[in-house]
């Protein structure tokens, strides 16, 4: 074995202690990397590759980074999915003997990140800890930037699992190692990269210790055994208690509506199916919060909508009380645009590493509580009265910081400048001895002039020399023999001192190095004294986070003309004229038409959707579940009426995402997902299946779609919208009680069809692929050929279904008043003439006329 140096020595056994992460290995002014971390390192930063002897024959590669830009540097690594364990000296190398002694002060992974940069702007950023346990998942996730710490538990299955991650969307996932492997092989496909460490320590008493007795006590086995390994985790690379995390949340996934990732993704309720981006999604159009932590519980809730109707109508009454009154909206607006991130301010603040700066912005921001509160008291909002009655401004906390911390401290706390003057009589005194000092020092200056008759003379101070007495070349010979000691040459000028100079300047270093030193502990002393209320100012954190998502909602749902939905414990779906919030907004002048829904157990449950491509069939399915999840987080919908029951799960299999998953062909993919839903859907779902059975041969498509419906109808007995483009399939009307045919209506002028996105009862007669094909530019020859084949296969169809189509289509032009649907026929495919959006549209409406 190779023999090292005693630095070499230290760095590998330090390294030993952190495999998985680069070792940033203090020396001097720089972190330096060696061995196969340098090569990485190099690679990954862009940095160069040195060498270095230590002590074996061949050089060990090393490279390094400067302190002072580490945070670059780090947050880097962190992005890529690495971990970075940080070894500082901790001794002062003056008087070390031998090797200075070093330490890993702190491992940052992804899950762990505190600077500003990696955390980026207010989402969260979770850990999440999953571990199995008599066939219970327990589920732990955590965001220590902010304090916030959920648990919660349910019997094990893969897409639970994935459900659950993908609420919380983590940066990092420790836990048993076959579940990192299926996060590996399930989530990833799904979600952004996660950093994967199996992990089974866990430290009990210590989550005691934080948490208390009777926190514990309440957890089951399973939770209990997540939550402490996540502490354990903590524990062991942020080597520092957390005092952020005050609270273990435990809830129970099925007091929320669940959504499975699939869902989440194709009604872009966060994120939009292509792009990934948060413009385009609900959570974009819905936020207009002013803080971060109101950004953050907005989404929250959007992740999570509520199933117990009194919790949301106590949202909903908020929302509808700050939706009347713009003025009191506009204030609490104004109040809360100069209240920055609380949550991560105080997470900073215990965590020990909040600067002067977090400090002012924690006092501007507790400077707007009080105005807050009033504004909310006085408001006619029984919920916001509830939640500010009681708000504890924490003005002590206010009058702490406002005594001690200077207006505009620096970033350091090691160059002073960051306590007022009057707030400690110690450092009063030593800052009266430094400006003391000083004077006396321009003093000298001047006493000097005089004396020599110098006017250029001058007094200056450097870091090297200290204070030195500087006369230009010129004048060197009017300075008096013996009484000057020279110390440095320029160009063009000496630099002198006296033993009296010196004196003094000794005087004044002292007093500034000690003035610096009380500085920092008194400020650290003000920081503690404020960790020590961390559990009352992240009640208000919360407070106020709350209030910015009321008044959020609101200025929402008053700018899109939203409507407050009645909620009732009730079966029926009623919504009259609703729209998709996104795609209306997005339409930039275009109008929306605006849709009804009725859904009624045995009666109107299932609504079979037909109509051609392009008609608006998967924007009315996916409006009709946002509609749901908009009321049940609290939320104004977009409809003039609407009436909504508590819907406990939203299936969708709607095609735009099959992209996103590799190697599986769609019509599999359906299948697994309609396989899902057979398993867990009840009665009180609302499950919506787009183009169901396409990605096979039609006869099978056809059969299997039907006996998907049928399942649904006979079985499940939910709620469901499924569009189609098998229009054949409109005999099932006659089948199945429960079960209603519509369709998109289109106008046929001539060889002109316009799509006018109305819902109608009845089936399409046509799902006009080839007039789309048509429309999409394919040659003449194709379409014609098409057109004949198509006449063809018309032809040998059974005569059952042709008389049921016919009486569909009958139907459907029965109850569409004006000139819409006027003909069934096959569009003229010798013509091409674009499709026009509906100009006068027809007043088209399945509710009966009043
Ligand atoms: P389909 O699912 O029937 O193929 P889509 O729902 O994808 O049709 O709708 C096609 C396009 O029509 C959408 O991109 C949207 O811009 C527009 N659209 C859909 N519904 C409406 C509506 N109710 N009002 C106005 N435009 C609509």
């Amino acid at each position: 074995m190779a023999k090292y140096t005693p630095m070499i020595e230290q760095y590998l056994s330090i390294k030993a202690e952190a495999q998985d992460a680069f070792l940033f290995f203090r020396l001097g002014d720089f972190y330096e990397m060696f061995f196969e971390d340098a090569i990485l390192a190099s690679k990954e930063l862009e940095i160069t590759l040195t060498g270095r002897e230590g002590g074996a024959e061949e050089r060990i590669p090393m490279c390094g980074i400067p302190y002072h830009s580490a945070e670059n540097y780090i947050h880097r690594l962190i992005e890529k999915g690495y971990k970075v364990a940080i070894c500082e000296q901790v001794e002062d190398p003056s008087v070390a003997k031998g090797i200075v002694r070093r330490e890993i002060i702190r491992v940052i992974t992804p899950g762990t990140a505190m600077d500003s940069k990696t955390l980026g702007e207010p989402l969260n950023n979770y850990m999440v800890c999953l571990t199995i346990l008599n066939g219970m998942l327990g589920f732990a996730a955590s965001d220590i930037s902010t304090g916030e710490l959920y648990v919660t538990s349910f019997p094990y299955s893969q897409e639970r699992l994935l459900d659950e991650m993908n609420i919380y969307a983590p940066s990092e996932v420790i836990g048993d190692a076959e579940l990192m492997d299926i996060v590996q092989q399930e989530y990833m496909q799904w979600g952004k990269p996660v950093l994967r460490t199996p992990w089974t320590k866990i430290d009990d008493a210590l989550v005691v210790r934080q948490f208390g007795d009777a926190a514990w006590s309440r957890l089951e086995d399973v939770r209990r055994r997540a939550v402490s390994r996540i502490v354990a985790y903590f524990s062991e690379t942020q080597k520092r208690s957390l005092g952020q995390l005050t609270q273990i949340r435990s809830y129970e996934p099925e007091h929320y509506l669940i959504l499975d990732p699939f869902t989440r993704r194709n009604l872009e309720l966060v994120e939009t199916v292509r792009e990934r981006a948060k413009k385009g999604t609900l959570l974009w159009l819905l936020d207009e919060t002013e803080t971060s932590m109101g950004a953050r519980l907005l989404r929250r809730w959007i992740d999570k909508p509520l199933m117990q109707r009194t919790a949301i109508e106590s949202r909903l009454e908020a929302v509808d009380k700050l939706f009347h009154q713009f003025i009191v909206r506009e204030e609490i607006r104004t109040q809360l645009k100069e209240i920055y991130d609380l949550e991560r301010l105080v997470s900073r603040v215990a965590f020990g590493n909040a600067n002067g700066r977090d400090m002012i912005a924690l006092r501007t921001s507790l400077q707007q509580i009080p105005a807050l509160q009033t504004l909310c008291v006085e408001s006619p909002s029984v919920t916001l009265r509830d939640l500010a009655s009681d708000l504890d401004a924490c003005s002590d906390v206010l009058a702490w910081i406002d005594q001690a911390v200077m207006d505009e401290p620096p970033i350091s706390l090691r160059d002073g400048g960051l306590i007022k003057s009057g707030y400690d009589a110690h450092l009063d005194q030593l800052r009266e001895a430094n400006v003391n000092g000083k004077r006396w020092i321009a003093d000298l200056e001047r006493r000097e002039r005089e004396s020599t008759g110098i006017k250029t003379l001058k007094i200056g101070f450097n870091k090297v020399f200290g204070y030195y007495i500087e006369v230009t070349k010129s004048h060197i010979g009017s300075l008096p023999e013996g009484r000057y000691e020279r110390k440095q040459t320029l160009a063009n000028a000496e630099r002198y001192i006296t033993p009296e100079l010196k004196e003094k300047e000794s005087l004044i270093l002292e007093a500034e190095e000690k003035m610096v030193d009380l500085e920092y502990s008194l400020f650290v002393q003000l920081r503690d004294r404020i960790a020590e209320q961390i559990t009352r100012l992240q009640k208000l954190a919360e407070k106020v986070a709350e209030i910015d998502v009321y008044q959020s909602l609101a200025t929402v749902s008053a700018k899109h003309r939203f409507v407050k939905p009645v909620l009732t414990d009730g079966d029926d779906l009623v919504v009259k004229s609703g729209r998709h919030p996104v795609v209306e907004a997005v339409m930039n002048g275009g109008s929306f038409i605006a849709n009804d829904t009725k859904l009624r157990r045995d009666e109107e449950q299932i609504l079979l959707i037909t109509g051609p491509n392009m008609a608006g069939k998967s924007t009315y399915m996916r409006q009709v579940a946002l509609i749901c999840i908009m009321a049940q987080i609290g939320c104004f919908v977009p409809a003039e009426q609407a009436e909504i029951p508590m819907i406990d799960r939203i299936f969708t299999r709607i095609g735009a995402a099959d992209d996103l998953i590799g190697g599986q062909s769609t019509f599999m993919v359906e299948m697994m997902d309609i396989q899902v839903m057979t398993e867990k859907a009840t009665p009180r779902s609302l499950v919506i299946i787009d183009e169901l059975g396409r990605g096979t041969s039609t006869s099978e498509g056809m059969s299997i779609a039907q006996a998907v419906i049928e399942f649904v109808h006979d079985r499940i007995g939910c709620k469901a919208l499924v569009s189609t483009h098998f229009h054949e399939l409109a005999h099932l009307e006659e089948s199945l009680q429960g079960l209603r045919n519509y369709c998109m209506a289109v106008q046929e002028n001539g060889n002109d069809v316009t799509f006018l996105r109305k819902l109608i009862p009845g089936a399409a007669s046509t799902s006009y692929g080839i007039y789309c094909a048509r429309l999409a530019g394919l040659p003449d020859l194709i379409i014609d050929r098409a057109y004949t084949l198509l006449q063809g296969f018309e032809y040998t169809e059974s005569n059952h279904q042709m008389v049921v189509r016919e009486a569909a289509v009958g139907q459907a032009t029965e109850d569409v008043t004006g000139d819409v649907g006027q003909t069934a026929s096959v569009p003229d495919a010798t013509t091409q003439k674009a499709v026009e959006e509906p100009k006068g549209v027809v007043q088209l409406s399945i509710f009966d006329e009043e």
